[in-house]
């Protein structure tokens, strides 16, 4: 499959925001467009991509400018003493594969380090964030936040089959964890799993666990996820009984033995209190 890539220059870096990301000021989208092509991501039904003309999964668009761009906003904002609690991404992976050449997001970073924010929550499934680690650790207030949908990469290969492995992602994690920096795993969409055994990898591996479903986060209920054909594609592959709203109520569970309830959090409230994380130690947190 051949990715077009376009090279864009954007005006604006911030973009305010309201609905699911509440408590944050601004999410921030240093592509268009997400090669993970992951087919229940609700971006597909955004006017974003609609009016791209494109195919969703098939074609990136690198705002060569958003580093300059997001360094003056920032300024701005910082200047004006304004709150600054920004979530990247929303609507792309800050981390997909144009990222190795384009060193985009690390120079959004950079800009992150010079004007500090009160939260950056940086939300990937890619393991090449680990290139970035250092400079994550400058960020006071960062949260990385890394998506494990599942234990189970028989799963992951079968639904998204552009997304990068479940054990390099923790790994990444780990390393993440060991550097000091605050470190959130996203079970989000939560895919089927053996509950047991992902509540042990994600025990040692992050301080704390999000989870959403296709129910209660995509914004709709449901409806949404239901239009982009997943019940279709879950019965194809045989996880018809793992599409409905309770499913997510064994991992839970298991979570809640395993991690304590402290560290779970859930659905859209859990994605807007990343804020309460940032007051985890931060041994060897090197900001200066
Ligand atoms: S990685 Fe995120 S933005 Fe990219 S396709 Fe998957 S859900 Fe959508």
């Amino acid at each position: 499959m051949s990715i077009a890539v376009r090279e864009i220059t954007c005006k604006s870096a911030l973009t305010k925001t309201g609905g699911f990301l509440s408590t944050y000021t601004h999410s921030m989208q240093p592509y268009k467009g997400c090669v993970f092509g992951c087919p229940y991501c609700y971006v597909q039904a955004l006017p974003i991509h609609r009016y791209h003309g494109g195919s969703w999964g098939q074609y990136v668009d690198v705002k060569v400018n958003i580093a300059a761009v997001l360094a003056r906003e920032l300024a701005r904002i910082r200047d004006k003493g304004r709150s600054l609690r920004v979530f990247m991404s929303s609507a792309t992976d800050p981390y997909q594969g144009s990222e190795a050449k384009y060193g985009i997001t690390r120079k959004c970073l950079e800009a992150f380090i010079i004007h500090q924010p009160d939260l950056l929550v940086v939300q990937t499934r890619s393991p090449l964030v680990r290139r970035d680690l250092d400079l994550i650790r400058k960020i006071r207030n960062c949260v990385l936040s890394m998506t494990i949908e599942t234990d189970d990469d028989s799963v992951r290969r079968s639904v998204t089959p552009g997304t990068p492995s479940i054990k390099h992602r923790l790994d990444v994690l780990k390393m993440a964890m060991e550097a000091g920096i605050t470190v959130q795993a996203a079970v989000s969409p939560m895919l089927p799993n053996n509950a047991t055994r992902l509540a042990q990898l994600l025990d040692t591996n992050c301080h704390r666990v999000v989870v959403d479903t296709y129910f209660d986060g995509d914004g709709s209920g449901g409806k949404r996820t239901e239009q982009l054909g997943i019940r279709a594609l879950y019965d194809e592959l045989g996880y018809a009984n793992w599409y409905h709203g309770a499913a997510h109520i064994e991992l839970l569970g298991h979570l809640s033995d395993v991690l304590g309830p402290d560290r779970i959090v859930f659905g859209k409230e859990g994605f807007n209190s990343a804020v309460e994380m940032i007051s985890f130690p931060k041994e060897n947190c090197d900001p200066g």
